[in-house]
C-alpha cells in the first residue's frame, strides 16, 4: 500500500492526514513547529475564547461544517450573530456602516444604499445606473470572456472608482491580503464574473438569485477553532505525527520521494506538500525548476493583536453594534486593515459583560510590523482602536499578539492560467500533490475539501 509523506500540519495537511487515516493509508506528517494547526490557534483563558488566526468560515461552503459533524462537534457549531450584523468602513476617521443588504460590494437594497452615509451622491448614482447599463456590461463580458483582469478594473467598470477604493479594496485585502489593482477577478470573484456574463448588471444578477437564505453568513465553533484541530489530531495515529520536524529537502529517487528532515531521511510513494507557498517553492527548486518558477506567488503578512476585557475593564468604553470595521488603503492615521468586535460577532467569546476586540494589520503595515516587539504592537493596536472608538482603551485581562508572515497568498491576474500550467508541470512529477492556500482557495472550507480530496485520489 502507498506510503505518503505530508509536509506541513496546518489545516490543509491535517485534512489530508485525517482522510488518509479514514482510508487506513499509512502516512507520516512532518510539522516544523511544536504544534499542529498552522495559522489556526485558539487561546482560552479566564473565560475568553480568543482566535489568534481565522475566527470562522463562510457558511455557504459546506466542507468545514461536514468535517465538524463527522468529528462529533455538531453541538459546538455556532452561527455568527447575524441579527447584530453591521460592518463599518473607516473613512476620514469616522465609522460608516456598510448599508444592509450588501453582498460584498453589490447592493441588494438600493433604498438602504440611498440612506447610507458611506458613499457620496456620485457613488450612489453609479450604483443606480448599473442596472441600466446591463446590455453594455454583458456585451463587454462576452467580448472579453477569455481575459483575466484585476478586481479593481472589474469593480470600476460596474460601480466606479469610489466603490472600488472604499469597499472592494478593504474587503478583498482582508481575505486575500492583496492589492485590488493586482488581484485576479477570475480567481477571487468567479461568481460575480458568471453573473456579469449572464445578466450584465451585478445588481440585477443578485436580484435574480436573491432568495431567502436561512444560513448565517459565518459559522464557527463555540469553543474556538482550536477544537477542530484537537479533534482532527486525536483522530490520527500518534506514531504518524512528527512535530518539530522541519523538512529541509525533498528528492526524487526513481519512483519514490525522499524526505530529509534534519539528520533523518525516509522514502515514500507519494508526497503532499502542504507548506506555505514560499516554502513549497524552495523545497521544489532542486526537484523541478520550472514548477518552482510557477510557484513564484507573492504573499502578504499579517499581525493580529487581540484584547479580552473583563466586565470591570469593559465599563470604560463602548463599541458600536456590529462585527467590526474595515479600513480602506490610504486612510490617514491608521495602519489597521480591519478590526473585529469578537464578542458581538460570535457568542461565547467572553466572560459575562466582558468584551473582545481584535486588531488586524495587513498589507504594507503587516509587512513593516513583523519585526516590532509585542509591547510596541500592543500599544499601537490599543491606540489605533481607541482612536476609532473615541476612547482610551484600558489594560486588558488577556492580550495576544501573533505574527503571520507571508500567510496571505496573492491570487494575481493570470492566477488561473498559472495554476493550469503548474498542474501540467506536476503531471511529470507523479506522486507529488501541492496543498495549501496558494492554489484553489484561501478559506478553511476550501482547504479541508482539497486536503481530503487529495487523500481520496491516493486511495
Ligand atoms: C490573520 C488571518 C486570518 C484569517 N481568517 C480567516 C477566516 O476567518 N476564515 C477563513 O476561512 N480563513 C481565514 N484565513 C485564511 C486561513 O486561515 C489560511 O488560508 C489557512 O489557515 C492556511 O492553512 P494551510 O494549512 O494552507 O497553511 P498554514 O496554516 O500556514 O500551515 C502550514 C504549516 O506548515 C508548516 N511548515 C512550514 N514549513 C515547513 C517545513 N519545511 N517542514 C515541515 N513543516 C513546515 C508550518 O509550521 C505550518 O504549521 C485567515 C488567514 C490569516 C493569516
Amino acid at each position: 500500500m502507498a506510503r505518503v509523506a505530508i509536509v506541513g500540519g496546518g489545516i490543509a495537511g491535517l485534512s489530508a492526514a485525517y482522510e488518509l487515516t479514514q482510508r487506513k493509508i499509512p502516512f507520516i506528517l512532518y510539522e516544523a513547529s511544536t504544534r499542529l494547526g498552522g495559522i489556526i490557534e485558539t487561546t482560552r483563558e479566564e473565560g475568553f475564547v480568543m482566535e489568534c488566526g481565522p475566527d470562522g468560515w463562510v457558511s455557504e461552503k459546506p466542507w468545514a461544517r461536514e468535517l465538524c459533524i463527522e468529528l462529533g462537534l455538531e453541538e459546538d457549531l455556532i452561527p455568527s450573530n447575524d441579527t447584530e450584523r453591521v460592518t463599518y468602513v473607516l473613512r476620514d476617521g469616522t465609522l460608516h456602516a456598510i448599508p444592509s443588504g450588501m453582498r460584498m460590494m453589490v447592493p441588494t437594497d438600493l433604498e438602504a444604499l440611498r440612506e447610507s452615509k458611506l458613499f457620496s451622491p456620485s457613488a450612489i448614482a453609479a450604483y443606480e445606473q448599473e442596472p441600466q447599463r446591463a446590455q453594455e456590461l454583458k456585451d463587454y463580458a462576452e467580448s472579453h470572456m477569455a481575459e483575466d483582469e484585476s478586481v479593481a478594473s472589474f469593480v470600476r467598470r460596474h460601480f466606479g472608482e469610489e466603490v472600488t477604493r472604499t469597499i472592494a479594496a478593504p474587503l478583498l485585502a482582508g481575505v486575500f491580503g492583496g492589492d485590488v489593482e493586482r488581484l485576479s477577478a477570475q480567481s477571487v470573484m468567479p461568481q460575480f464574473l458568471a453573473m456579469e456574463r449572464t445578466h450584465g448588471s451585478l445588481i440585477l444578477g443578485l436580484r435574480e438569485r436573491s432568495r431567502p437564505d436561512a444560513k448565517a453568513i459565518f459559522t464557527t465553533l463555540r469553543s474556538g477553532l482550536g477544537t477542530l484541530i484537537d479533534a482532527m489530531t486525536s483522530a490520527l495515529p500518534e506514531e504518524s505525527i512528527r512535530l518539530q520536524s522541519c523538512v529541509d529537502k525533498i528528492e526524487r529517487e526513481g519512483d519514490f520521494w525522499k524526505i530529509c528532515a534534519g539528520d533523518a531521511s525516509e522514502t515514500f510513494d507519494a508526497i503532499f506538500l502542504a507548506t506555505p507557498v514560499h516554502r513549497t517553492r524552495s523545497l521544489l527548486a532542486s526537484v523541478d525548476a520550472e514548477a518552482a518558477q510557477l510557484l513564484a506567488i507573492g504573499a502578504s503578512s499579517a499581525v493580529i493583536v487581540g484584547f479580552g476585557f473583563n466586565a470591570e475593564q469593559a465599563k470604560s468604553f463602548s463599541v458600536p453594534q456590529g462585527f467590526g470595521f474595515l479600513v480602506p488603503p490610504g486612510e490617514e492615521g491608521s495602519d489597521l486593515l480591519a478590526a473585529t468586535f469578537s464578542d458581538q460577532k460570535y457568542a461565547g467569546r467572553v466572560p459575562e459583560d466582558g468584551r473582545a476586540l481584535r486588531a488586524f494589520f495587513g498589507g504594507n503595515a503587516g509587512e513593516r510590523l513583523q519585526g516590532e516587539s509585542d509591547g510596541w504592537l500592543i500599544a499601537l493596536a490599543k491606540k489605533q482602536l481607541g482612536d476609532v472608538l473615541g476612547c482610551e482603551l484600558p489594560d486588558a485581562a488577556l492580550t495576544i499578539v501573533r505574527r503571520w508572515p507571508l500567510s496571505l497568498p496573492q491570487y494575481e491576474v493570470g492566477h488561473a492560467d498559472r495554476m493550469r500550467r503548474l498542474n501540467e508541470r506536476l503531471n511529470v512529477l507523479p506522486g507529488l500533490t501541492l496543498l495549501g492556500n496558494a492554489y484553489r482557495g484561501v478559506g478553511l472550507p476550501d482547504l479541508i475539501r482539497d486536503g481530503r480530496e487529495a487523500a481520496r485520489q491516493i486511495s
